[in-house]
């Protein structure tokens, strides 16, 4: 079994990011890629801010942040992956860029290097035609705040071999995340439950059932959940909500998944949610503020 050393990231967004600072607070050497050097450095520099607050609240040493910080290479292109033995995928969820990716990555890595996608939707098994090596390739579905969530999914397309699923759960382990195992079905476990939630909120919304702030509570405090799901769909960002919500609708044929019309005006007109500073709600000020 091939012996995990240097992980590579695809994609230096906020789940790339967050990939790219566990693995290196875990020991791993890390080469962070974007499509160019500003993205994949503006990924490392995210990095290094969340971990200087984590030293001034007293939850990191600065000797093992500056370690971390040291193993984390930012580069412009594909081509310094070609060291990694674990090549891990978040760019945005949209199959012709990860199809585009494995295709130029697929000469460049080391013939028993893994390759591994952290798509939220796209069939693992269909992806993996576009990869090297379908035995070699498997779905490893991390959750945001990468950081903080303690769960990975692993997903398993129909050639992966056992070799691999061992390679990955070793690395989950030392990352210190809980793995559950999900047959390559649409949505996988978790999208598969949460997506229909969150899209029926935004309908709800959508039909002035009630506001923002009502809907989140509602569900905060009625089904005991962190946080409402406006909130969360705020967090995975709304681009990537809508991009699930039609893998979802398009590979099940199952008219459930249909994205709200809310969303899909959200999208167009460029509000994503966090990462846009505006959504479901608006994060140009201290807190964020309903924007219905
Ligand atoms: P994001 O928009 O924050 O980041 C995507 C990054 O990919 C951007 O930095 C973009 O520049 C980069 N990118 C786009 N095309 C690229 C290319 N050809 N080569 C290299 N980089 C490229 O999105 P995100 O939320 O980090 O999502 C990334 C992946 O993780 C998606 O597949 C998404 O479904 C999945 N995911 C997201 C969440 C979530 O909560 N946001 C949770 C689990 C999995």
């Amino acid at each position: 079994m091939v012996d995990i050393t240097t992980v590579g990231v695809i994609g230096a967004g906020q789940m790339g990011a967050g990939i790219a600072q566990v693995a290196a607070q875990a020991g791993y050497d890390v080469i962070l890629s974007d499509i160019d050097l500003p993205r994949a450095e503006k990924g490392r520099d995210g990095i290094a801010r969340l971990l200087a607050k984590a030293v001034e609240k007293g939850k990191a040493e600065q000797a093992d942040v500056d370690a971390a910080l040291a193993r984390i290479r930012a580069v412009g292109d594909v081509s310094p992956l070609g060291e990694a033995q674990l090549v891990i995928e978040a760019a945005t969820e949209r199959e012709e860029i990860k199809r585009a990716i494995f295709a130029n990555l697929g000469p460049l890595l080391r013939a028993d290097a893994i390759l591994a996608t952290n798509t939220s939707s796209i069939p693992i098994t269909r992806l993996a035609q576009a990869a090297p090596d379908a035995g070699r390739f498997v779905g490893v579905h991390f959750f945001n705040p990468v950081p903080v969530m303690g769960l990975i999914e692993l997903i398993r397309g129909l050639a992966t071999s056992p070799q691999t699923v061992s390679a990955v759960e070793g690395f989950a382990r030392r990352l210190d995340k809980q793995v559950v195992h999900a047959f390559d079905a649409p949505g996988f476990v978790v999208n598969r439950i949460l997506l229909p939630m969150i899209n029926e909120a935004m309908f709800a919304l959508g039909e002035g059932v009630a506001n923002v702030r009502d809907i989140d509570t509602g569900i905060k405090l009625g089904l005991n959940h962190p946080m409402g799901p406006l909130t969360l769909a705020d967090f995975v960002g709304l681009d990537t909500c809508l991009e699930i919500l039609k893998v979802l609708q398009a590979t099940t044929g199952d008219p459930k998944f249909r994205p709200a019309p809310l969303l899909v005006k959200y999208v167009e007109a460029g509000w994503f949610g966090r990462k846009t500073g505006r959504g479901f709600y608006d994060y140009s000020g201290p807190e964020p503020v309903p924007t219905r």
